[in-house]
């Protein structure tokens, strides 16, 4: 959680997806929350794999994490090769919320 550069950013797990598969986590950034549910997806290419999408919102993103190879298909990954589903994923496996 040390990072800088961008505001404060903090991710919780809402809704865990142990019952039914599907879990609601919430970024805070700056004080305004974004929900978001997932998915653990099947990943054979290593890491575990997640189908999220923001909650209102129809997109669906594939993240790739907790492998060497992180991976994500939103814009801000695809120009930056890091964003906040990526970020934030690892995060919650870090703190064994997934
Ligand atoms: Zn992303």
């Amino acid at each position: 959680m040390g990072q800088t550069a961008a505001p404060a950013r903090t991710i919780r797990l809402v809704r865990s997806p142990k019952d039914d598969g599907v879990g609601v986590f919430r970024i805070d950034v700056g004080g305004r929350p974004q929900f978001y549910a997932l998915r653990e997806v099947p990943c054979e290419i290593g890491g575990r794999g997640f189908a999220v999408h923001r909650l209102g919102m129809g997109t669906v993103y594939h993240v790739r994490v907790g492998g060497p190879d992180p991976s994500c298909e939103c814009l801000g990954f695809l120009r930056w090769a890091r964003c906040k589903h990526v970020a934030g994923l690892s995060a919650l496996i870090r703190q064994g919320a997934l």
